[in-house]
């Protein structure tokens, strides 16, 4: 059998070039490739095989490149997707970053946004960084680098992605003591740690534990009685709940956060900085926020990793955006909560008129349209998702398709979840203007 001859790189990319977007150098990459992997061919002559093995490594390719898509998977955190939705747009020019318009002199691009949270927060003073995990990070390299720091041993939490509280810590040259057992910390367990001059104890942090829940015979210490100890107490609150009340809600807070930590009263509380991320229950973009005393905070800005971790203006100022909405207690212009307190009878109402255009299109079409038994209306559950409220379901509707059809769905940028040969579709985590391309794609199935 011959081998057919490859085409040129050249000629194999133009002709790619009539169907994808892509630019030119990366669709001579995927002629390349293709021709690379191509070398064993079929024996015929012609290109087909070329072209077709070039332009689903051009598609692929393209596929791979950040968009917009429609999460359909009732995960309203979905880390993979970006947690929280938060749209960052920015006319092209200048902004008053670190120029302070009033005075005409330079200013700093931390002090509007975290008056703003301070404001939020009830406390002295806030500064942002770039994710929580980097707000962990200079806490404990500006206040505790050298010295120990006393975590309850029930608090040491990984979070997905790599993020281990010990592995940060010792980034950041703080030495971890550990304290209590991992189902049971008691006040007297930090007292210990304190009164051992070898541990040198800077300050003790309480972690919340996010993603996991330690249930039966367990223990462990409140903000309260920790902020009795004579030391600093950092709260790491993981997912930026501002306020336990919600004032920004027209309704009570929802069932499904009850117990789960708030800046402002763990602030209340009595601990001295509380750190939080921006993409989580905030719902803005990827920050890291720092809450609390001001000279605490005043030695984590003066840390030279704090230039390192800083965000930049498209985040700052879609920060604002999110602080202001807040402090107007409009929830509702926050997608997040928007989404989290739709009523359920919205979303099924959305989901029966996809589902009847689906039963048109079958009337109208019998071979073409999805089958009408296969297109069916049901009740599911979202999850706040983000490594947050592990266990907690909120009702919602949406539709239910037979099979998986996840990668057919995935052709139309919408990302479904798919459970025992079925594909459920979440109302809750899509938007209603992309209905429409619902929509189509779930008249798109064959
Ligand atoms: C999510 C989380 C973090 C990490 O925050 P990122 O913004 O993802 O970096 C740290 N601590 C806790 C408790 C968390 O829940």
């Amino acid at each position: 059998m011959n081998s057919p001859r490859p085409p040129s790189v050249d000629a194999l990319a133009r002709s790619l070039s009539e169907n994808s977007p892509l630019p030119q150098p990366l669709l001579v990459d995927a002629a390349r490739e293709a021709i690379a992997s191509s070398a064993t061919g079929s024996g015929s002559d012609d290109h087909t095989d070329f072209v077709a093995v070039a332009s689903a490594i051009a598609t692929h390719q393209e596929a791979s490149l950040l968009q917009p898509v429609i999460n359909a998977t009732g995960v309203l955190l979905h880390t993979n997707l970006g947690r929280a939705p938060w749209p960052i747009s920015h006319p092209t020019g200048y902004s008053n970053l670190e120029f302070d318009l009033s005075q005409g002199e330079r200013g700093s691009r931390q002090q509007t946004v975290g008056r703003l949270f301070a404001r939020l927060c009830e406390t002295e003073r806030a500064m942002v960084v770039n994710n929580g995990a980097a707000a962990m990070l200079l806490v404990l390299a500006a206040l505790a680098s050298g010295r120990g720091v006393a975590v309850g041993r029930g608090e040491l939490v990984e979070i997905g992605g790599g993020f281990r509280v010990p592995e940060v810590m010792s980034q950041s040259g703080a030495k971890l003591v550990e304290v209590g057992t991992t189902n049971r910390t008691r006040l007297s367990d930090y007292q210990a740690a304190l009164t051992r001059p070898s541990a040198d104890i800077a300050l003790c942090l309480k972690v919340h534990q996010s993603n996991y829940t330690i249930s039966g015979f367990t223990e462990s210490v409140e903000v309260s009685e920790m902020s009795t100890l004579g030391v600093p107490v950092v709260y790491d609150i993981g997912s930026g709940l501002l306020d336990a009340r919600c004032p920004w809600l027209a309704d009570e807070p929802p069932q499904w956060l009850a117990g789960e930590p708030a800046a402002r009263q763990s602030l209340e509380a009595g601990a001295d900085l509380v750190v939080f991320s921006g993409d989580k229950l905030l719902g803005g973009p990827q920050a890291g926020i720092i809450c609390g005393r001001s000279d605490l905070i005043e030695r984590c800005a003066r840390h030279p990793l704090a230039r390192a971790l800083r965000p930049g203006g498209h985040v700052l100022g879609a920060l604002q955006e999110v602080a202001l909405a807040y402090l107007r207690r409009d929830g509702q212009s926050i997608p997040f909560w928007a989404m989290a307190t739709k009523p359920v009878s919205e979303l099924r109402a959305r989901a029966e008129a996809i589902a009847s255009v689906a039963l048109d299109q079958v009337v109208v079409d019998q071979v073409a349209g999805v089958q009408v038994s296969e297109v069916q209306v049901a009740e599911m559950f979202s999850v706040p998702g983000g490594g947050t409220l592990p266990g907690v379901e909120i009702p919602s509707a949406g539709i239910v398709l037979e099979g998986d059809r996840g990668e057919e769905l995935r052709s139309h940028r919408l990302v479904a979840r798919v459970s025992q040969d079925q594909t459920f579709l979440d109302f809750r985590t899509i938007f209603p203007y992309q209905d429409e391309d619902v929509s189509n794609a779930v008249l798109g199935l064959k």
